[in-house]
């Protein structure tokens, strides 16, 4: 039998991370074919390019006071002095910020701005912001943001841009420091700034992980996604539902080659990156006409209590009793993640992650803090259980 904790503590000591492309994600895929393939499942890696980054911390210094700067993931670096510009509305940015570093704060911070190209959703306000930066001339944009835990989870300060098309180097200040530099910044309108921001970005491939098993027209397709953030160990998200896929991956082993409905297990490659870049790949090959129901696992396997479930669009007559007699909970609906993917296109769905997983957002997600200490293994193998249970019963 799979050792679930090891494989946990396997997936969260990749170097750097899990982060799309980077030597650790690749050691992460690995492992996960390299398992699927051991259990005889039939394994298909389907490589596609992605941008991969690295970045460290960084400082400004003004008037003789420096501040910790944080490099924005998948933006480029930057050094140098120049006048700082102090921007709190799309007005302000109008201006001549030509060679200067601009300091967004206030109304342009609330929140992540919306990458260019994002295949999901878009912003004309956050288009409007984005054009008016580039254009703006400006060696580098740094945004005073603090935390927005619905979006960006437990980082603090998010980054107003994480996007690897953008083309000015960028950085994102705590509000404290902000608070702090502003005020500084104030009394000295015309002092230089000197700006030490280390990052940069290169092209890289990463790869989705397919196994298959079972009628391929008629399938259920259970997904975890298998990259994290930059700077995250990534154990709730999403190392746990990797592991419940190997484990799912076990329990159908003996599944027969002409089983109807087929099973197709997916460990995306891209959830949690701007680019998207696994799931559009995916998209791009698949037939979603053929999935009968997505089943995904995200941020499940927190200690502090039950696995939780909720469904998008699953017709009436499917019976769930397999997800609560292994000890799953009705939860909330939520509308992110991979089972979106499906859902959108008309798929019914169904989502598995942690009942605190609202709290897990302010705390944890995306965080250096999120490790294997916190989950809870029998809880992973309940989520295993239920989900072979509830496919067993399909046939
Ligand atoms: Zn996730």
């Amino acid at each position: 039998m799979l050792d679930l904790s090891a494989l946990l503590e396997a997936l969260c000591a990749v170097v750097p991370d899990r982060r799309p492309g980077s030597p650790g994600n690749h050691a992460a895929t690995d492992l996960v074919a390299r398992t699927l393939t051991d259990l005889g499942w039939t394994v298909e890696m389907p490589a596609f390019p992605v941008v991969d980054w690295a970045g460290e911390p960084g400082q400004l210094t003004l008037d003789g006071r420096t501040w910790p700067v944080h490099p924005s993931p998948y933006g480029t670096g930057w050094s140098g002095t120049a006048r700082l510009h102090a921007a709190g509305s799309e007005a302000d940015l109008a201006g001549d910020h030509a060679g200067a570093i601009l300091l967004l704060h206030g109304a342009l911070t609330t929140g992540p701005l919306t990458p260019k190209g994002y295949p999901f959703y878009g912003s004309d306000r956050d288009t409007r912001i984005i054009d008016a930066l580039e254009a703006s001339g400006a060696a580098a944009v740094l945004a005073i943001t603090g935390t927005a835990h619905g979006i960006a989870g437990a980082v603090d300060p998010f980054a107003l841009i994480e996007d690897s098309a953008f083309t000015l180097p960028a950085g994102d200040l705590r509000r404290d420091a902000g608070g702090a530099l502003l005020a500084v910044l104030a009394e000295h309108p015309q002092a230089v700034a000197e700006l030490a921001l280390p990052a940069r970005r290169w092209p890289s491939t990463a790869s989705n992980v397919l196994a298959r098993r079972g009628d391929q027209s008629d399938r259920i397709t259970v997904v975890a996604h298998v990259d994290t953030k930059p700077g995250t160990p990534g154990a709730i998200d999403n190392g746990t539902g990797v592991v419940v896929l190997l484990r799912v991956a076990e329990l159908l082993a003996d599944l027969p080659d002409d089983a109807r409905p087929g099973v197709e297990l997916l460990a995306m490659n891209g959830e949690d990156s701007h680019q998207a870049a696994g799931e559009l790949d995916y998209l791009a090959a698949t037939d979603l006409s053929r999935v009968r129901l997505a089943i995904n696992v995200d941020g499940a396997g927190h200690r502090s209590g039950p696995t939780a479930y909720s469904t998008y669009g699953t017709p009436d007559d499917l019976d769930l009793a397999p997800l609560a007699d292994h000890g799953l909970v009705e939860g909330p609906p939520w509308p992110q993640s991979d089972h979106m993917v499906f859902a959108m296109a008309g798929v019914p769905a169904i989502a598995l992650t942690s009942s605190a997983m609202q709290a897990l957002l302010v705390e944890l997600v995306h965080s250096p803090h999120d490790t294997p200490d916190l989950t809870d293994p029998v809880l992973l193998e309940g989520a295993a259980q239920g989900i072979a249970a509830l496919i067993r019963a399909q046939h």
